[in-house]
């Protein structure tokens, strides 16, 4: 693990950072894929950890949780509208064939979730924010105290096909309403944060005028 911001640290679950998961003090938010919980246990050993929360409800994201809620015996949160979802085991897709085609792809081992979360809500010092499009019920954390920002997958921080760096917005495919997760990151760049840590690709830092170049740019 490494330390991306104050007491927050990344774990790159697949090399290039192509997922991440991140600790924040008690809190391991989101859990990479089935096959990631090996690593996740193995880097916080050795941590109180109490509390699993999601960005989102995708199989990259809560693919590994099941295993890891149980090794450790964590409380597990999720953004209100991506509760159903998280339990289930399946994705919200745009409603089309394709749609069901991907749903059925992006299926993972469901997780009970303890508590919902909404816009205010607080996570080790963490403030929840809505940032609906990706997924229903994604949700991004911010800390105003030193501006970092974990942004889930409303922007990527790589191409994924060819993992070299740079701001994205995600893959349009898993992304239930594009247009939505455009003004959610609107509103995450309008907070103008200095560190902001993704769900893929690595750690933007003096992110503010990047972000906000990055959005005006899209809207034209
Ligand atoms: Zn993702």
């Amino acid at each position: 693990m490494r330390e991306v911001a104050d007491g927050v640290h990344q774990i790159a679950l697949v090399p290039r950072d192509g997922i991440n998961a991140y600790v924040v003090g008690e809190v391991l938010v989101d859990a990479g894929i089935k096959g990631s919980a090996k690593k996740i246990l193995n880097a916080v050993e050795g941590r109180a950890l109490r509390t699993l929360a999601f960005t989102h409800a995708h199989v990259d994201h809560v693919g590994g949780a099941q295993r890891v809620r149980d090794a450790l015996s964590l409380e597990v949160l999720a953004g209100a509208r991506d509760v159903e979802a998280v339990q289930s085991g399946t994705p919200v897709v745009a409603d089309s064939a394709l749609g069901g085609l991907l749903a059925k792809g992006g299926a993972f081992d469901g997780v009970a979730v303890d508590r919902a979360l909404r816009e205010g809500d607080e996570v080790a010092g963490f403030y929840v924010l809505d940032t609906p499009g990706h997924s229903p019920g994604h949700i991004a954390f911010w800390r105003e105290s030193d501006r970092t920002l974990i942004c889930g997958d409303v922007f990527f921080n790589m191409n994924v096909f060819t993992t070299v760096p740079g701001l994205r917005w995600p893959l349009g495919l898993p992304t239930v309403d594009p247009e939505r997760n455009r003004a959610s990151g609107a509103k995450l760049a309008a907070l103008e944060p200095e560190t902001v840590l993704f769900g893929h690709g690595p750690p933007l830092t003096g992110a503010a005028p990047k972000l906000r170049a990055f959005v005006e740019r899209s809207q034209s």
